[in-house]
């Protein structure tokens, strides 16, 4: 199974992601936790992406394809694997493809979680107080400006994989573990 997960920050893509990982024993592939991982190491990716991630920009798509381009042969993804948080832009997603295609891959679904933002802002904010694990990014001001990115550079792909006929589109505000089996259902 190879899916991408999408929809705006805090709609819940990370914890259906690890429902996923288990329901269909696929990796989530974060470049998110990838790009934090190398922040924490103190690599040269992880210093030039860390202001970048912290006014809540994006990072480049040459950084990010070159992260997903490498993890995809990993011998863990030969059994699908389930991408939370790229591509998050149209020149990503076309290189996704092409890469995909080199790699002789297709993707089965895309699953778009749908979720309101002003609702999306207070969610943020209260699993960084709750989980005592705020993110540099997790500051009202930032999430203002994530939701706004993802609004202009990454909703289009929701009409890119229409096109293709990949979307699935799930209503992110139910609670958990009915968006859980929303999405199981999709897939089925
Ligand atoms: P996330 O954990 O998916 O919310 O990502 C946190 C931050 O990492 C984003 O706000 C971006 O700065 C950066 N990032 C993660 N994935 C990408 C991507 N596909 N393209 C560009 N920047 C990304």
């Amino acid at each position: 199974m190879r899916l991408i997960l999408l929809g705006p920050p805090g709609a819940g893509k990370g914890t259906q992601a690890q429902v996923l990982i288990e329901a269909f024993g696929i990796p989530q592939l974060s470049t998110g936790d990838i790009l934090r991982a190398a922040i924490a190491a103190k690599t040269p990716m992880g210093l030039e992406a860390k202001a970048i991630m912290d006014r809540g920009d994006l990072v480049s798509d040459d950084v990010v394809n070159a992260i997903v381009s490498e993890r995809l042969d990993a011998d863990d993804c030969k059994a699908g694997f389930v991408l939370d948080g790229f591509p998050r832009t149209i020149a990503q997603a076309e290189a996704l493809g092409e890469m995909l295609d080199g790699k002789d891959m297709a993707l089965d679904a895309v699953v778009e979680l749908r979720a309101d933002e002003d609702t999306l802002v207070e969610r943020i904010l209260n699993r960084a107080k709750e989980s005592g694990l705020a993110r540099p990014d997790d500051n009202e001001e930032v999430i203002r400006n994530r939701l706004e990115v993802y609004r202009e550079l990454t909703e289009p792909l929701v009409v890119f994989y229409s096109n293709l006929g990949l979307v699935r589109s799930i209503d992110g505000m139910m609670a958990v573990e009915e968006v859980s089996a929303a999405i199981k259902e999709v897939l089925a």
